[in-house]
């Protein structure tokens, strides 16, 4: 029997296949698609996650090559705002490249890794009146349909999880409803050396990150939906709509297709069930307003992969979900209340206009804000 089975090889699921791994734990790690695959992000590891990444032995790398990002500019409705993290930089490198990376080091620690193997639920049975996971229920790409054992499984299959859903942890909050937009441009003018940028409009907002090879991530997050079949075309309006961002777009070429995500919020009450414990985005979406949903979907990781280790070691699941929660609220709760604060915030286009004020009398208070969701503080 498996030790650890873990659904998903984004982030989370890698890091926590790792850590487990490195214990001595028999882990596999699957994933519906085979790697290197894209993944539509706002493309920033913030210096927080670099940081936390070179704790777990996991510097240089992929990390070598990528653009070091010094701070970001935010911008509102007639306020700009530059800030600088100062101290180490976070980096811009596409997931492709950063998942590939972080992957390869979970295959290289011991972890066996089947792409191309889709989650369907959890495999779950009925121990004294309770519901408890016992593993996944998996389809391979040609359809056959194997039910695995393990004795623990992780969820870390990302902001829909099939996982958490199946036992009903998780599910879409009716407000905010927003979808995501993004593709790689080349040929953008005006970007700031070593800076990523967020543009916050009512409604709508905007990341633009470029990449160490010249092309330029560019993500739109809205609460509409019209012209959603043709997401190409729904970019370039929200770009041409906007006085500040239309004429660093004129030259600009698309060079990917346009990903979609969304709805994207996905609310979670706990971190797990007897036999289940969730990491990263699975636990609980992070909105990209804040730009850290990566260091918080590694660090959720580990403490998902300490808690296995304990099941492993007493071989029961007394208070371990108990405890998983509170140590993510100690660790994370923070970050996530300021994560939660502004996905409400930038849903309220008062709030925006108001921020928008804020920023202009008081602009190192926001300063302070970008440095600190950086993780840089
Ligand atoms: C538009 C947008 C921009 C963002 N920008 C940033 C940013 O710039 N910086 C930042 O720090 N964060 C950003 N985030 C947040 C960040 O992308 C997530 O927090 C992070 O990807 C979470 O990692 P994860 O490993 O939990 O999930 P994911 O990265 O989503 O990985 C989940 C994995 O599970 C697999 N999977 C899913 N379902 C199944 C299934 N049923 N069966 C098998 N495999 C499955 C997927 O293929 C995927 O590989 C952004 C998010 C969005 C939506």
């Amino acid at each position: 029997m498996l030790d650890v089975l873990i659904a998903g090889a984004g982030p989370a699921g890698t890091i926590a296949a790792r850590e487990l791994a490195r214990a001595g734990a028999r882990v596999l790690l699957v994933d519906r698609e085979t790697f290197p695959r894209d993944k539509l992000c706002g493309d920033t590891v913030n210096p927080g996650a670099v940081q936390f990444l070179a704790t777990l032995g996991l510097a240089g790398g992929a990390l070598t090559a990528a653009r070091p990002l010094e701070g970001m500019r935010v911008t509102g409705p007639g306020a700009s705002v530059v800030a600088r993290y100062g101290g180490a930089p976070g980096v811009s490198i596409s997931r492709r490249d950063l998942d590939a990376w972080l992957l390869g080091e979970a295959i290289a620690a011991g972890v066996k890794f089947e792409p191309d193997v889709t989650v369907q639920g959890a495999l779950t049975e009925d121990a004294g009146g309770e519901r408890r996971v016992r593993g996944l229920i998996l389809r391979n790409a040609t359809g056959i349909v194997t039910r695995v054992p393990a004795l623990v499984t992780i969820g870390a299959d990302g902001r829909r999880s099939a996982v958490a859903r199946s036992v009903g942890l998780g599910s879409h909050p009716r407000a905010p409803r927003r979808w995501a937009f993004g593709a790689y441009y080349a040929d953008v003018t005006g970007n700031l050396a070593g800076l990523g940028e967020m543009h916050v409009r009512p409604r709508w907002y905007c990341g633009i990150n470029p990449l160490a090879d010249g092309r330029v991530n560019v993500c739109v997050v809205t609460d509409r939906r019209e012209g959603a079949d043709d997401p190409a075309g729904l970019i370039l309006r929200y770009l041409r709509s906007d006085p500040e961002l239309a004429p660093r777009f004129t030259h600009a070429e698309r060079v990917s297709p346009v990903s979609v995500l969304g709805p994207l919020a996905f609310d979670v009450a706990t971190a797990g069930s007897p036999g289940l414990l969730l990491a990263g985005d699975a636990a609980g979406f992070v909105d990209p307003i804040t730009g850290d949903g990566l260091n918080l979907a590694m660090q959720g990781a580990v403490l998902a992969a300490e808690s296995a280790s304990e099941v492993l070691q007493i071989g029961d699941w007394n208070g371990v979900i108990a405890r998983l929660n509170q140590r993510r609220a100690a660790a994370l709760g923070t970050k996530l209340k300021f994560n939660r604060a502004m996905r409400v915030l930038t849903s309220s286009p008062t709030g925006v206009r108001l921020a928008a004020v804020g920023a202009r009398l008081a602009p190192a208070i926001l300063r302070r804000i970008i440095v600190e969701a950086g993780d840089a503080a």
